[in-house]
């Protein structure tokens, strides 16, 4: 296998290449991250203070580090009037559910939990893992769903997401993360009938087109990606913030742990690595490294110390909750990279191709 001299990526991942020193296209492609700037940010701010609605924004909120942190951020430092809303995906661990609640409790906010029918997101889980091996992409679907939902029922004219330029490159491109993808693999399922598979969805016709359509007609807010634009602190730092802002806590006692408020990412992160070769950590890392955050050493210290090819500690709860047998879990692992990856919707590829001819022509 070879890993990149640069960062700690190595050859799985998919369509990377190494030059002759050893370091790979990411590396070699880096566009050094540089914020857009706060003035920007204010600007978009004092536009959606000046439209006088019941909430300026609306906040997802995980309980993980970036999302309570731009709650923080909404809240304490621009003194926005903050809907906050949460998808449960009947996955939240205890610690991320406290952290909401005293998030919530120190500012004040109005919050909304969405929730699916659990018997229907059960049959949902099971069946994306058997087939496709990936369960945080349909996660993803409801959730951003959700999100545009209540935006457009609460006419919030903002979303703050926690996206960090720290998680670029660690989600593409085989989270199934787009509808028609979705629904193609689990077209054949008996066990879910069409409608259920439509209340999942929450908006079971949605792309990346009418969604575009639907922000620039004002139905929906403005999504912003707050920590795109400033100055951030390290991942560590922001840890700091929120604990003494917030009451937050972080699980695991690692450094530099995301996404644990969600109980079955060390499992999907397994299932991942054993597919694949690369997960998410593997991503983050490199980027931290790529940012000048960690070291190297450091990088490839921590990601030795995750152990992400042994199976996580509570593997057979999530196996028995999502009722897998061992003998299932065998196939799983033996899944296909990229199996699904060309069933992306035509409108949001064709949507894509313009995306990237406007960026290139501007
Ligand atoms: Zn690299």
């Amino acid at each position: 296998m070879t890993i990149c001299t640069s960062c700690i990526l190595n050859d799985k991942y998919p369509g990377i290449k190494f030059n002759d020193k050893g370091e790979c296209s990411l590396c070699t492609g880096k566009r050094t991250f540089s914020p857009f700037g706060e003035d920007k940010l204010i600007e978009i701010f004092d536009k959606a203070k000046a439209k006088n609605a019941e909430f300026d924004a609306l906040v997802p909120l995980s309980g993980g580090k970036d999302s309570t942190y731009i709650l923080y951020l909404a809240t304490k430092v621009y003194k926005l009037k903050v809907l906050a809303m949460t998808y449960d995906n009947g996955l939240f661990s205890q610690t991320a559910l406290d952290n909401i609640e005293r998030a919530l409790k120190i500012t004040g906010v109005k919050h909304i939990w969405c929730k699916t029918d659990p018997v229907i997101q059960k049959k949902v889980y099971r069946n994306m893992l058997l087939k496709s091996g990936d369960i945080c992409g349909a996660c993803d679907i409801a959730t951003i769903s959700y999100i545009l939902k209540t935006a457009q029922d609460y006419k919030t004219p903002l979303i703050l997401y926690g996206t960090s330029p720290l998680e670029e490159d660690s989600f593409v491109p085989d989270s199934i993360q787009d509808i028609s993808r979705f629904k193609h693999i689990l077209k054949d399922v008996s066990e879910l009938k069409t409608d259920e598979i439509n209340k999942y969805l929450v908006l079971p016709s949605r792309n990346d087109f009418n969604t575009f359509i639907k922000k620039k007609s004002g139905k929906i807010g403005l999504e912003v990606r707050p920590l795109f634009y400033i100055d951030n602190p390290t991942d560590k730092e922001m840890g700091e913030i929120i604990a003494r802002e917030l009451g937050w806590q972080e699980d695991f006692n690692k450094d530099f742990t995301k996404h644990f408020d969600c109980i079955a990412e060390p499992f999907t992160n397994y299932v991942r690595h054993s597919i694949y070769g690369y997960e998410r950590h593997i991503c983050q890392y490199s980027n931290m490294v790529r940012s000048g955050e960690i070291s190297r050493e450091k990088a490839l210290q921590l990601y030795e110390s995750d152990m992400l090819d042994l199976r996580p500690a509570n593997y057979n709860d999530i196996l028995s909750l999502f009722d897998i047998s061992e003998k299932q879990m065998g196939d799983i692992v033996k899944i296909r990279p990229l199996k699904y990856e060309r069933y992306t919707s035509k409108i949001n590829k064709l949507f894509l191709y313009f995306v990237k001819l406007k960026q290139k022509l501007s």
